[in-house]
């Protein structure tokens, strides 16, 4: 599933190939693929059509295409998306599930889905922020993110560390393997109870949050001339820099003690039982 600096690529990619471009036609060949977008498919064609787009902008995971009509398009990846920019005489993907032509002939934009989780859907006068957006917090690579009003709002949350990073409304952008390689680095087991950490501790777990996911999109935006930008959940990050995500039972990179694996919500979560000890309080 890509997470934000999977995203993050994505969208500067995209801002390169489609800013100041008129969508000339758009196919929808999947209903699926636009079923968030209530009022259907002939809607959609229409307030597309003829339309320039004016940027490219992402909040978290969701990424919107403001409109020189006020509207924008917005996109939601799922687990299996693409926006692939591809020449017009390029075969068509088997998976392709809707298609943008511009006026200027040049290339296409294509959303394929293989899953078809993911799908785009336009969301009137919502050029600047969608509404459909607007409950999910500013990520922490956002100049606006407030972060001493963060530090605040989590130390208030009676809850567990991983899942407040995990809390869309409080932070967005942190999924699972960001979560745990953070945590690894400032040295907090998952389970620390938000309300015993202090305000260094805080502002340091932020720190390492920031540079875990301003070094991973530094590490996926190497190929940005490409034509063909992809999202596939991966990035050359993921190779080269995990400490704690995927190494159960590999030497913790700082001390040599074997990575854990626990269960956590619906998936799994990794840390050094000796750099990151689980706490002594009773969760209630
Ligand atoms: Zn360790």
């Amino acid at each position: 599933m890509p997470e934000l600096p999977e995203v993050e690529t994505v969208r500067q990619g995209l801002a390169k190939w489609v800013t100041g471009r008129t969508i000339r036609t758009v196919e929808v060949h999947h209903p699926r693929a636009i079923r968030r977008h209530l009022p259907g498919d002939a809607h959609f064609i229409a307030l597309l059509t003829g339309r320039t787009i004016v940027d490219v902008a992402r909040r978290g995971k969701y990424l919107w295409f403001p409109l020189d009509s006020g509207d924008a398009l917005i996109g939601h990846l799922g687990m299996s998306g693409q926006l692939l920019m591809q020449p017009a005489d390029a075969e068509d993907e088997k998976h392709l599930r809707i298609r943008f032509t511009f006026t200027d002939d040049g290339p296409e934009l294509r959303f394929v889905d293989q899953r078809t989780f993911g799908g785009l859907s336009l969301s009137e006068g919502g050029a600047e922020l969608p509404d459909e957006i607007a409950h999910i917090a500013r990520d922490p690579m956002d100049p606006l993110f407030d972060d001493e009003a963060f530090v605040a709002r989590l130390r208030g949350k009676h809850t567990e560390i991983k899942r407040a990073l995990l809390d869309q409304t409080l932070i967005s952008g942190v999924g699972n393997i960001y979560a745990d390689e953070a945590l690894w680095r400032a040295q907090l087991h998952g389970a620390r109870p938000t309300d015993q950490l202090t305000r260094p501790a805080v502002r340091r777990l932020l720190a390492h949050v920031r540079d875990v996911l301003g070094e991973a999109i530094v590490a996926g935006g190497t190929s940005f001339d490409e034509l063909y930008v992809n999202v596939n959940g991966e990035s050359g990050y993921f190779d080269r820099a995990l400490n704690a995500y995927g190494r159960e039972g590999e030497p913790c990179h700082r001390c040599g003690t074997p990575i854990r694996r626990e269960q956590f919500m619906n998936r799994s979560s990794f840390s050094c039982p000796r750099c990151q000890p689980r706490p002594r309080t009773i969760r209630h």
